[in-house]
Parts: structure tokens; C-alpha cells; sequence
């Protein structure tokens, strides 16, 4: 292990999305790819009332996306404490200020401000108080926050391993609030000394945060310690090219477990957002994905989130994995739906094994092992209406596939070859193309109008069913 480490801070103010499950991808891709360590910090400093269900979420999403921390979880609110003595450290050495000035004065401040065109920044009104005066009010109980006393000239320059060097002019930095008013410190103070006290190294975070880093950067100085790493990851944004929100579908990680993604393919997917491969491949396995990961491949232009992809994605990895790798999720799904059966783990795992790899390859989404598949593991399934008014509309498959199951039922090996002999020469027999039998077959056998080979089908179906199904037709 190397002696550098790498953070995930999320807020629990809401539900894991792809943005944050993003940034925590990337920075365990580069941990791993490191040989650096994982910390995961929850910034719960601002209660609220659903706290617990979210971190809930977020811990839940971060393990279905294979996302594992070597320190943690921390949480933030634990260390108000600490927070609150570094800021009285600052203050003590005349790097931080009591500022008295009213919310509701600033608020005055800054709408005369604006209203002149002007950006509002805190005018400095109480950063040259005396002793004498600040003791004063102290005394009288006003209510102050703490103010960081920043340089008023030059300007503050750092590296970005994405952006390029980035510098800010100090005239646009403001004197940032460390404490407030009700002694809660502020995120500023508390991800700097959260993040030197862990030991933080390299923070790789959403490029909405660039514009906190002078600040964050001004406090490591002040406080004497190195900067760190910093790398910002591009937006991610939607197909119509603005920031990616609920409106373009992009919900909770856990909405996607739910409808039935990998975690395998969500990896792969977000991964490439704003990230790619020196060789510009697509389809990665983990292992490729960890080896070939570096801050230099990712990318300044904003990601594009596009669901269709995603999908795409899922599919190709369904049908690139094995049955044994599958079985789990499938598991899973058949759980979830009522139809799992104990015997499924054991004498009929090799014909649970074969049912999956005869979906996977149609399968889009785990859920489709349940709709594509319900005809193998019940009798309790529907007919389409379309499949049955375009495939059994012709009445003589009323006689016919009666006659049919009847002449199945006669064979002694129900293999897929047997299957087929039989069924060609019966449609031979009866002068009738084998198709009109095959289709007929198919939508009494799985109600659907689309399925794999029907000689597959049949025999995974066993000769029983078949025969049964093929036996009812009206
Ligand atoms: N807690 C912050 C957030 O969820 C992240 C802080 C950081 O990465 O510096 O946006």
C-alpha cells in the first residue's frame, strides 16, 4: 500500500445518484489502481429528519455497486468538537474574526449591492474590530459567526489533475464563515480538517466543488499542512445537454438495482462517464477497468448521461456472462417474484443453469429472467393477444397441435434433435410448413410471440409440460 489516500464524502441529504456514485467510482478506481487507501465519510452536519434512511441508502448503494472502504464510515457530525477547537485556534492566532453583522444587515448589503451590478462579498466590516470592542460585544451576548481572515491581494493558483491550473483572484474571495452563529461549523472548516486528519491525500470530487477548493486551500495554509491532490470530475449532464436532475430519468442507484441492472454494466457505464481508456474500448471487465484507470484519461468535457446506453450496456454483459455468474442476481429475481424453489439449488441447478442461458442473450434487464422466463418456472403465465390472433388464428392448429402433443408424447428421449425430427416430419405428413407449427408451439408454450429456438424451448420446458400445453389449446 501506497501512502496515499483517497475520500468519498457524501451528504446524506438524499439518496445516492449517479452523480455521487460517480465520484465514489472513480475514486476507488483510482485507489485501487494505486494501491491507495478508501475512506468513506458521511457529511451529516445538516440533520435531517431522514438521515439515517439515507446513509442507509447510500452504504446499500455503495455495496451493490461493489464500492469497499478500507476506513469508515465516519461521521462528520461526531467531530464537531474538533472542528469547533481548530477554529478557536485559527481565531487565536489571528487567522479567523467574531463578526457581528446581522443577517439581516448583510441581506440589506447585498440586494444594494446587486441592485448596483455588483457581486456581493462580505465587505470586511468587522475583521478590523479591536480587542476592546470585540470583548464588548461578547459580553453583551450579540451574536457572532466566525469569519476566516483572508489575504486581501494576490491570488490563489493550484494544479487540477483535470483542469489544468486554475487560478482565482483574491478580490473574489470573501472572509468565509467557519462557525456560525449556533457554533455548528461550516462545511468549508469541516472537510478541511476531516480531510487532514484522515490523512486525505488526493480529493477527486464533482467540478461543482472547484470553487470551494481556494478557500479549502487557504485554510491548509493557514493551518500550516500540505495541499492536497485535487482533481475535479467533469458534469455529467443530460441528453439535452442540461445538468443531469430527475428530469432525464436519472434516480437513486438503488432504482436501478431495483429495475434490474448489474452492477457489473452500471460500473462499466459510469465509468465512462468522463473517463475512457487510452485504446478508446468500451466494454471493460473490472479487472481492466482498475489496471487501466488514471486521472490523466479523464476527460474536461461534460459526461453525457444517456440511459439507452446503459441499457445496451446491460445487455451486452447479461449476455457475455456466465450462467454461474448470473445465477445470483437471477436468484434474486426469482425471490422476489414468488418463484424460487429450494430444488433450484440442487438437482435442478444444471436446468435452472440452461433456462439462463437461453435468456441472457434476449435479456435486457434482470427482469426480463422473470417475463421471458415465467412460462419455464410456472403455469401460471399469459397468453399475448397479439401472439395468439397472429400465430393461432388458423383453425386447423386446433386439431393440429393436439395431434402434435399427442405424437410428442410418444418419444422416449426428449432431446432437442428428436424434438425437431418429429415435428418436421409430422408437418410433412400433413403437408403443412413446419413454421406454422413452430409459431403455433411457441405461444402455447410461452405466451409470447418472440422467444429463443423452439426445440430449446421444448426441451427445457420438458416433454410433461409440452406436451400439456401443446395439448390446450383452446
Ligand atoms: N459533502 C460534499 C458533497 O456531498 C462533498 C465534499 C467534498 O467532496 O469536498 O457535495
Amino acid at each position: 500500500m501506497s501512502d496515499m489516500k483517497v475520500r468519498f464524502a457524501p451528504s446524506p441529504t438524499g439518496n445516492l445518484h449517479v452523480g455521487g456514485a460517480r465520484t465514489a467510482l472513480f475514486n476507488w478506481l483510482f485507489a485501487k489502481n494505486q494501491g491507495a487507501k478508501f475512506v468513506l465519510r458521511i457529511e451529516d452536519t445538516d440533520p435531517t429528519r431522514s438521515r439515517d434512511l439515507m446513509v442507509k441508502n447510500i452504504l446499500d448503494s455503495l455495496r451493490w455497486l461493489g464500492i469497499t472502504w478500507d476506513e469508515g464510515p465516519f461521521f462528520q457530525s461526531e467531530r464537531l468538537k474538533r472542528h469547533q477547537k481548530i477554529a478557536t485556534d485559527l481565531l487565536e492566532d489571528g487567522k479567523a474574526y467574531h463578526c457581528f453583522c446581522s443577517v439581516e444587515l448583510l441581506a440589506e448589503k447585498r440586494k444594494s449591492s446587486t441592485s448596483l451590478g455588483k457581486v456581493w462579498k462580505y465587505d470586511g466590516t468587522c475583521r478590523d474590530l479591536n480587542q476592546e470592542q470585540v470583548q464588548n460585544m461578547l459580553q453583551q451576548k450579540k451574536k457572532s459567526v466566525l469569519r476566516f481572515k483572508s489575504p486581501v491581494r494576490g491570488s490563489i493558483c493550484f494544479e487540477d489533475k483535470v483542469f489544468g491550473d486554475i487560478v482565482h483572484q483574491m478580490e473574489v474571495i470573501e472572509d468565509f464563515v467557519l462557525v456560525r452563529s449556533d457554533s455548528k461549523p461550516t462545511y468549508h472548516l469541516g472537510v478541511v480538517v476531516d480531510d487532514i486528519d484522515m490523512g486525505v491525500t488526493h480529493i477527486i470530487r464533482g467540478a461543482d466543488h472547484i470553487s470551494n477548493t481556494p478557500k479549502q486551500i487557504l485554510l491548509y495554509r493557514a493551518m500550516g499542512k500540505t495541499v492536497p491532490v485535487f482533481a475535479h470530475l467533469p458534469l455529467i449532464l443530460g441528453l439535452d445537454k442540461t445538468r443531469l436532475s430527475k428530469r432525464h430519468g436519472a434516480s437513486a442507484l438503488t432504482t436501478y438495482r431495483d429495475k434490474g441492472y448489474l452492477p457489473e454494466s452500471f460500473r462499466n457505464f459510469l465509468a465512462l462517464l468522463g473517463w475512457a481508456p487510452d485504446d478508446g474500448s468500451e466494454h471493460l471487465l473490472d479487472e481492466e477497468l482498475i489496471s487501466q484507470f488514471s486521472l490523466k484519461g479523464v476527460s474536461k468535457s461534460n459526461a453525457v448521461f444517456d440511459v439507452d446506453k446503459l441499457q445496451w450496456f446491460n445487455s451486452q454483459k447479461l449476455s457475455i456472462l456466465t450462467a454461474e455468474k448470473l445465477l445470483p442476481y437471477v436468484k434474486t429475481e426469482l425471490k422476489r417474484s414468488g418463484l424460487w424453489q429450494t430444488h433450484y439449488n440442487s438437482e435442478k441447478k444444471v436446468w435452472l443453469l440452461k433456462v439462463i442461458d437461453l435468456l441472457k442473450v434476449r435479456a435486457r434487464l434482470l427482469s426480463d429472467f422473470i417475463d421471458q422466463g415465467l412460462p419455464f418456472f410456472s403455469d401460471d403465465f399469459e397468453i399475448e393477444i397479439k401472439a395468439k390472433e397472429k400465430f393461432l388464428k388458423d383453425e386447423s392448429l386446433r386439431t393440429l397441435l393436439p395431434e402434435l402433443a399427442v405424437r410428442l408424447k410418444t418419444l422416449s428421449q426428449f432431446g432437442l434433435e428428436d424434438t425437431e425430427v418429429l415435428l418436421r416430419a409430422f408437418a410433412d405428413e400433413k403437408r403443412i410448413k413446419a413454421g406454422l407449427l413452430i409459431n403455433g408451439a411457441r405461444v402455447l408454450l410461452t405466451g409470447k410471440s418472440v422467444a429463443p429456438g423452439i426445440f430449446d424451448v421444448m426441451v427445457l420446458m420438458g416433454q410433461n409440460r409440452t406436451v400439456n400445453r401443446l395439448a390446450k389449446i383452446y
